[in-house]
């Protein structure tokens, strides 16, 4: 069967391999020149195993004007124009409760626990060069209270196989000694040995590269989607770089702009884009990289995640539902600089230029819950909405997506994630 599979970031480029590995033929398309060079570019590169509890949470409630109002918030809300936004937020609100919580976080475990096996999998024929390491994750908390709050979810989480510590701020820093310079007063950390982090695009470049020895494989950079074919029982064929792609299956992996795509097959989804930042610190001398942390960090009252890549230190934060606004603030550069001086002040930090500031749009479900699986229109398959999870969830959701072109049972149930799931019950 031929497939044409509609965007190359890690959601995309992970699809490709998992169809080309079932004997099928395929093409991937982007926009962008080379694969991985949208919202999987500069992401906080944490695969971010047990970690997946979603956005959409009951304390959004009392938190509300502190989003919508505070300068300090790293959470903010500014309302548009636009009707999407509001639909989006309505949906949003009706997923913040205790019950869809705890059901969106099992969902999302499987699929995560499901996604680490696979990578491992695939990783062990390929051997991909991705400054991948299995360094283990600390999410540090300055709140006494937050921190109760995390030992609840990690006793939850304890039933669903996380095995998870809380620590006080000394054990913290025994595990991770360039916090021990930190100037924040911490309560203590949530510490997970299994986590993980790598750098989504070099993964990505890696693995097309190896899918290009296969003769079934065609990657077409530079070439936009923008005109479809449609007969009965679904589309014919994708205008992408001045060519007709026609294909028996499609499967639209457009991240944030897969609602503008959907659209014109009269397809809506429940997508919005969250927009965040992030800094490359390059770690030039010996005094950096030994200042700098291995273990990947979670600064939780800020919302500040660090990762360890090799000879960087990368630095992300902030979720803004502002619309697409391509602009990079300077006060959102200023608040990860702050960020990396209060938390890691022995790294030398260079002018702006040299931190490659960047940002990103996470395309997210008002629940957290991606959508995997067929679509209304006939041959058209989804695979998008990961939203702050993208790369810590692709490759599971590669593997769900092609069990079910292939008609295969999944090692996890796949119900959840299915576009018909979204019957208004679970946004
Ligand atoms: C600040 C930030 C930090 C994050 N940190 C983490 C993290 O630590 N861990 C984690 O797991 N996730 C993280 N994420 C989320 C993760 O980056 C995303 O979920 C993931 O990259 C989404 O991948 P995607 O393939 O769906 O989208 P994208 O990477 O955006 O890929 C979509 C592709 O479609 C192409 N495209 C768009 N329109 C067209 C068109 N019409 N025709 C052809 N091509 C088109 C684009 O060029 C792009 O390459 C973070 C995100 C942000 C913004």
């Amino acid at each position: 069967m031929h497939i044409c599979v509609l965007g190359a970031g890690v959601i995309g480029v992970t699809t490709a391999y998992r169809l080309l590995q079932d004997g099928h033929q395929v093409t991937l398309i982007d926009a962008r020149g080379e694969p991985g060079a949208g919202t999987s570019l500069g992401n906080g590169a944490q695969l971010s195993y047990s970690y997946v509890a979603p956005l959409a949470d009951p304390s959004v409630w009392s938190k509300w004007a502190y989003y919508m109002f505070s300068s300090e918030s790293p959470l903010t809300i500014k309302p548009t124009l636009d009707p999407a936004q509001y639909r989006w937020l309505i949906q949003f609100l009706r997923c913040c409760n205790a019950e869809r919580v705890r059901r969106t976080t099992i969902d999302l475990l499987q699929l995560a626990f499901f996604s680490r096996d696979q990578l491992k999998q695939w990783n062990a024929g390929l051997d991909l060069q991705f400054d991948y390491l299995a360094s283990g994750k600390l999410v540090m908390f300055t709140d006494p209270a937050g921190l109760e709050g995390a030992r609840k979810q990690v006793l939850f989480q304890a039933q669903f196989g996380c095995e998870q510590q809380v620590l006080d701020a000394a054990s913290c820093i025994a595990i991770e000694p360039a916090l021990g310079r930190s100037q924040r007063d911490w309560a203590g950390g949530v510490y997970t040995p299994s986590e993980e982090a790598g750098d989504c695009p070099q993964f990505c470049r890696a693995l097309v590269r190896a899918m290009q020895a296969d003769a079934n494989f065609r990657f077409l950079g530079n070439a936009r989607a923008d005109a479809v074919r449609s007969e009965a029982g679904g589309l014919r064929a994708v205008q992408a770089g001045g060519e007709w792609i026609a294909a028996d299956r499609f499967v639209l992996c457009l991240g944030a702009d897969s609602v503008e795509f959907a659209r014109r097959v009269g397809l809506t989804l429940p997508l919005y884009p969250l927009k965040g930042y992030s800094i490359t610190v390059p770690l030039q001398d010996e005094a950096s990289r030994a200042a700098a942390p291995q273990v990947s960090i979670t600064d939780i009252s800020r919302k500040i995640v660090y990762a360890r890549l090799g000879q960087r230190l990368r630095v992300a934060g902030r979720i803004e539902l502002v619309g697409r606004d391509d602009c990079i603030p300077q006060r959102a550069v200023q608040e990860l600089k702050h960020g990396m001086r209060e938390l890691f002040p022995g790294c030398a930090l260079g002018d702006d230029a040299s931190l490659s500031p960047w940002h990103g749009f996470r395309p997210a479900t008002p629940s957290g819950v991606p959508i995997v699986g067929p679509s209304p229109v006939g041959n058209l398959y989804l695979n998008l909405g990961q939203g702050a999870l993208g790369w810590t969830l692709a490759c599971g959701s590669a593997a769900l997506l092609a069990d079910q072109i292939a008609g295969r049972k999944s090692p996890i149930d796949d119900t959840p994630f299915r576009y018909a799931a979204r019957d208004g019950r679970r946004g």
